[in-house]
């Protein structure tokens, strides 16, 4: 080899070398995994190549088939991955094998636990990446140059995986990459013939790009002893090498569908579930779309990846092209190739193309159906929905259209069982209703207990009428878009009058209409005495248990969504509630007969009491205090 030359050593970013420590640690007992994710680089810069050769075929430099190469020296203890892709320059390098250039890395690292199954987890949805490779070496050599590159632009790396990189110049005549591990001691099984093989038809059986093993033959003479320097190596196809979504789903693998998952996705785990569709006629395309067992780390960041692999006729063309799917279903991974598209299509054109809106619309179609066949199986849709439910929960606003298909996705917690665990459908819920009910009945809250115990609710629990009980930060939003369902309103029980239609009898109503007017000049006087504080007073049936509540008009925004807005900075217009009172209670009762001075304290205490009951926060929580000990000590 020629000399090396503008030689330095240079340190790994902080959260490289934070990873490294992770990775060697906790992913000890799948470190196999390093094979797969060095012949899925390897794939990748094969693709990118070719890509890039669509402009250009001189970059091919007469070398335009493309494949991986695993060779391994067992008694050196290395194993050497070599592509003939596109290659690196210095610059690259340094940056793809010095830094992580992805975002919310440092947030990432901050969730690492140091508990080893914990992390392996998390690291798995991260994408270990090249870095894995040191967890079965000690030492990493990387050349490569970068394809159409003068040859003298070689670039040679090398790490003990210990905070610091060498990097240097070389001759190098072949573009593409060479990754060459020098395997730790305890690591060298994997400098084995059947080993790799075994491995490589394990994870890269689907990868398009052959990967070959050499094999070397030795002539033997007429009485079957080798004859010396007859050696002969020839180069053998170890994996299937076409791309898994062109084949007939009939002769496709569980097994297969769910490695070709792992390899588009970068999870550890395997996928809920998949739908393959070829597609002919005005549109022509093949997708293959994963629904994930969990969710990425990066699931909730606005630049975070997601869309899926584009390919043009089977030619790689970008990775998270995001303009085919909704935002709701950024969860899904999978691959789109299509012939209805440019070879040299860019992600500004994609943003433009009539045919790019209409396989959107189709792969929503077929994943939301997707997801509808997935909720057959309950333990996995639970899953599902833990996991990205409230993402879903974005579709019945961004998405209109879809908005009926969405809904009949959507699992909430009810007073059916009072579970935290959002598991109760739409559906459910309309099969339980009672009779003469007409509409479906929801409450959000702040948090799952305040939800729960809502005075709200009393009148429905004695009744037995169901209410869905909302309590995610979407939920007011999400509800906001969705007023209808299997042509029922949704209506939120802690705005507007209370109205259980014909669950209530006519005797009822008028008992409750009487009671009202008995009670006029309470009300009155309470409205005259919280004049500031509130809008209005009345009487009401709702509650049982709770002296007072507080409710808003029906088409105002609710107290949560009020109370996110203003953490949000927005500030929001005044409103006042409505409250509320019981009749039959006994602090109502006291009220009516109290002195002017206690009447005063009392109904502010009550008013008080009811938007606290609300989650929500006093302008002087000392007053409130003050008026109660008065009361508590009188
Ligand atoms: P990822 O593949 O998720 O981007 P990796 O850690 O596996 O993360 O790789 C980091 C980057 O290094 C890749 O994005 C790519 O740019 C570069 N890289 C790694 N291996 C190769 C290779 N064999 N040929 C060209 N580039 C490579
Ligand atoms: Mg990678």
């Amino acid at each position: 080899m020629t000399e090396t030359t503008r030689q330095e050593t240079l340190g790994f970013q902080t959260e490289v070398k934070q990873l490294l420590n992770l990775m060697i640690n906790s992913l000890y007992s799948n470190r196999e995994i390093f094979l797969r994710e060095l012949i899925s680089n390897a794939a990748d810069a094969c693709d990118k190549l070719r890509y890039a050769a669509l402009d250009d075929d001189g970059l091919y430099e007469n070398d335009s088939e493309l494949r991986v190469e695993i060779e391994h020296d067992s008694e050196a203890g290395t194993v050497t991955v070599r592509d003939n892709g596109v290659g690196m320059d210095r610059d690259d390098v340094i940056h793809n094998l010095g830094t992580i250039a992805k975002s919310g890395t440092a947030e990432f690292l901050q969730q690492l636990s140091g508990e080893q199954q914990k992390d392996a987890n998390l690291i798995g949805q991260f994408g270990v990446g090249f870095y894995s490779s040191f967890i079965v070496a000690d030492e990493v050599t990387v050349r490569t140059r970068k394809a159409g590159a003068p040859m003298a632009e070689g670039v040679e790396w090398r790490s003990a995986g210990e905070g610091e990189f060498t990097i240097g110049e070389y001759e190098r005549e072949a573009h593409g990459t060479e990754i060459v591990l020098h395997l730790k001691e305890e690591a060298r099984e994997f400098a084995d013939d059947a080993r790799l093989q075994g491995l490589v038809r394990k994870y890269s059986d689907h990868i398009q790009v052959p990967v070959r093993m050499p094999k070397t033959e030795t002539a033997k003479d007429d009485d079957g002893n080798e004859i010396e320097g007859s050696e002969v190596t020839t180069w053998d196809t170890v994996n299937e090498a076409t791309a898994l979504w062109v084949r007939p789903k009939a002769e496709i693998t569980d097994d297969e569908y769910k490695a070709f998952y792992k390899h588009v996705s970068h999870d550890f785990s395997d996928p809920l579930t998949w739908s393959h569709n070829k597609v002919e006629g005005k549109l022509e395309y093949t997708s293959l779309l994963y629904v994930p067992g969990r969710a990425p780390f990066d699931l909730y960041e606005r630049d975070g990846a997601r869309g899926v692999k584009l390919y043009v006729q089977r030619v790689f063309i970008m990775d998270d092209a995001e303009q085919f799917l909704p935002l709701y279903l950024r969860f899904i991974k999978g691959v789109l190739d299509t012939r209805d598209l440019s070879l040299n299509v860019s992600r500004e054109i994609l943003q433009q193309d009539p045919q790019v809106d209409k396989i959107k619309s189709a792969l929503t179609k077929r994943s939301l159906d997707m997801l509808k066949k997935l909720a057959k199986d309950d333990e996995a849709y639970q899953t599902f929905w833990n996991t990205f439910g409230s993402v879903l929960k974005e579709g019945p606003g961004e998405d209109p259209g879809n908005r009926e298909k969405i809904a009949g996705l959507l699992r909430f917690s009810s007073t059916h069982n009072d579970s935290a665990t959002q598991d109760q459908s739409l559906t459910d819920y309309i099969e339980r209703m009672k009779e003469g009910q007409q509409k479906i009945y929801y409450i959000v809250a702040d948090g799952f207990n305040a939800v729960k115990n809502s005075p709200h609710l009393e009148i429905f629990r004695k009744k037995g009428v169901e209410v869905l009980l909302l309590s995610d930060r979407i939920d007011e939003w999400l509800m906001s878009h969705l007023t209808e369902f299997d042509g029922k309103t949704l209506t939120d029980i802690a705005k507007g009058d209370l109205d259980l239609g014909e669950v209530e009898d006519e005797e009822e109503k008028k008992a409750q209409e009487e009671t009202a007017r008995d009670k006029e000049d309470l009300v009155k006087r309470v409205q005259e005495t919280l004049t500031e504080g509130v809008q209005e007073v009345r009487v009401t049936h709702r509650l049982t248990d709770s002296p007072a509540c507080v409710v808003l008009p029906e088409n105002e925004m609710g107290f949560q969504m009020r109370r996110i807005m203003e953490a949000a900075g927005q500030p929001m217009p005044d409103v006042k509630p409505i409250l509320e009172l019981n009749p039959e209670h006994a602090l109502v009762n006291r009220l009516e007969n109290a002195d002017e001075s206690a009447f005063n304290d009392l109904a502010n205490i009550l008013l008080d009491q009811a938007i606290i009951a609300e989650g929500g926060h006093l302008d002087d929580p000392a007053a409130y205090v003050k008026r109660l000990n008065g009361v508590l000590t009188a």
